[in-house]
């Protein structure tokens, strides 16, 4: 059975690109009828942020990508924290100790800064490993005497230099990478008395019989190493199989879309709104921006991915019928975010008018109006919302409906009220007044009707009907915008206006 696990660490909101990593797993294991896995990889406690792990839980809970099985969603495979899991991991470091697969080694900090001093390119492996204060340098009792005094210390993969390590990736076919180039990287911490990243996750992807390791591209420089690791353990066999996914590019191409990027480029790259709890720093999310998930997990899916028709709206069920992960590009995607304004959009459109009055009930809400007519509400969202990207973006297309305007914008004024206008709109006043509904077919019949005969200018006044109903140049067909505010409401603010 297929299984998957998105594993982020909790050093604060989830990137959009990690999304889009969860994303892709999920597609990849609902296609294929398997299960997604949600672990916790917080080994690295100076990183640990308080509330990203809830963060993350409600991003995705809002975007529809549901877990199988993982932190705050059971299983049998737990705990899915790693910091709970430090029982398990030592058992595993003591194997490769056992076996000579790893080393104790007691640099200080200060030791292998001077050696980076001393050496160009230092890096701890085969060359160097002789020079430095490791069990494989010194003898066993000088090793136990360090640990029974307290010596703080790490423990090392032993890296044999030379060997061509093979990583099979399901994107970009065999990557081949030296040994030599590799580090005897760090696996474990006594001071925090945890693993690091690689071999917990190694473990871990083992323990919990991961299938398929699906990341960001940033993980392949490590892949070498994990599969090293696999080795090590005599885990080959079930060896997760790899892919690493392109990265998402700025706009413009120019490099990698990153945390920083978000309001700076004019466009979030959080799933939510954040505050850094640390400096209070705060980023815009999709959510509040008035984002639908619909559009963003759209949007997202593309974005290294496409199904290789042309279609471009799918749901999330349509998408995990045409995920497959070996068409995904190789190459970096440009985050076009115009494109998320324009997905938004059509998500908006499919909504059915009650939905989005509704929605827009709780805009006009915080705007100050509370609105009673419902389908009056409805009436005005039908009119407006092809104009509109967010629901949130109808009150400045519509606020003359709940507010009458308080100034006339001035260059309209300039612009389309003629001397004549006062008393051209008094006529016009007459006349609705004289009906006994306003509804905006009839109406313009007999408004038509009154120009045509008197030849005045429909442009003169329609223009200066509007300026005085809506205060400026915009705004739907007028007299859908006079049935909507009734009779009453029309001739007041057209007396307002001649006054
Ligand atoms: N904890 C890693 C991260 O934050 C997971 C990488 C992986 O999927 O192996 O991205």
């Amino acid at each position: 059975k297929v299984r998957v696990r998105f594993a982020p660490s909790p050093t604060g909101a989830l990137h959009i690109g990690g999304v889009r990593t969860a994303l892709y797993n999920y597609l990849f294991a609902k296609k294929n009828g398997g299960d997604m896995i949600l672990r916790i990889e917080d080994t690295d406690s100076n990183r640990f942020v308080p509330g990203a792990e809830a963060y993350i839980i409600e991003a995705l809970t809002w975007l529809g990508i549901k877990f199988d099985e993982g932190v705050s969603f059971g299983g049998n495979y737990g705990p899915y924290r790693q910091s709970e899991r430090r029982d398990i991991y030592r058992k595993y470091v003591k194997q490769l100790l056992d076996s000579n697969r790893a080393y104790i080694a007691f640099d200080t900090p200060e030791e292998l800064d001077a050696k980076r001093k001393e050496i160009d390119n230092f890096q701890y492996d085969a060359k160097t490993r002789g020079m430095m204060r490791n069990s494989l340098s010194m003898s066993k009792d000088e090793v136990d005497r360090l640990i029974s005094e307290g010596c703080q210390y790490v423990i090392r993969f032993l890296v044999e230099p030379n060997i061509d390590v093979h990583v099979q990736d399901m994107i970009r076919g065999e990557v081949v990478i030296n040994s030599s180039i590799l580090d005897d990287k760090v696996l474990y911490k006594s001071a925090d008395d945890l693993p690091t990243y690689h071999l917990a996750n190694i473990v871990d992807d083992h323990l919990m019989e991961v299938t398929h390791v699906i990341r960001g591209e940033e993980w392949l420089p490590s892949a070498p190493l994990h599969v090293l690791l696999y080795k090590a353990f005599g885990w080959e066999e079930t060896m997760p199989q790899f892919a690493h996914l392109s990265l998402l590019l700025k706009p413009d191409g120019n490099g990698k879309l990153s945390k920083r990027d978000g309001d700076r480029l004019g466009f979030p790259v959080f799933p939510l709104d954040w505050i850094d709890p640390k400096t209070g720093d705060k980023s815009s999310g999709y959510r509040e921006a008035g984002y639908y998930p619909e559009a963003v997990v759209n949007f997202l899916s593309l974005l290294g991915w496409n199904p290789g028709d042309d279609e471009e709206i799918m749901s999330m069920d349509e998408l995990i019928s045409k995920f497959d992960l070996e068409k995904c590009s190789k190459s970096g995607a440009r985050f076009d975010y115009e494109k998320a304004r324009w997905f938004n959009h059509h998500y908006l459109q499919n909504k059915s008018n009650r939905e989005l009055a509704l929605e827009f009930q709780v805009v006009l809400k915080a705007h100050g109006v509370e609105d009673t007519d419902l389908d009056r509400t409805e009436k005005i969202v039908s009119l407006l919302k092809e104009r509109v990207n967010f629901v949130h973006e109808l009150w400045d297309q519509s606020k003359f409906f709940y507010l009458a305007p308080e100034t006339y914008d001035e260059k309209t004024v300039r612009k389309r009220w003629k001397a004549d206008c006062p008393k051209l709109l008094m006529e016009m006043s007459e006349i609705i007044s004289g009906l006994d509904s306003v509804q905006s077919e009839p109406t313009e019949s007999v408004v038509k009707a009154w120009i045509e005969k008197n030849e005045y200018g429909m442009g003169l006044i329609m223009n200066a009907c509007r300026l005085a109903l809506v205060g400026e140049s915009k705004g739907p067909h007028i007299f859908d915008i006079i049935e909507l505010l009734g009779k009453d409401e029309t001739l007041k603010r057209i007396k307002l206006a001649i006054e």
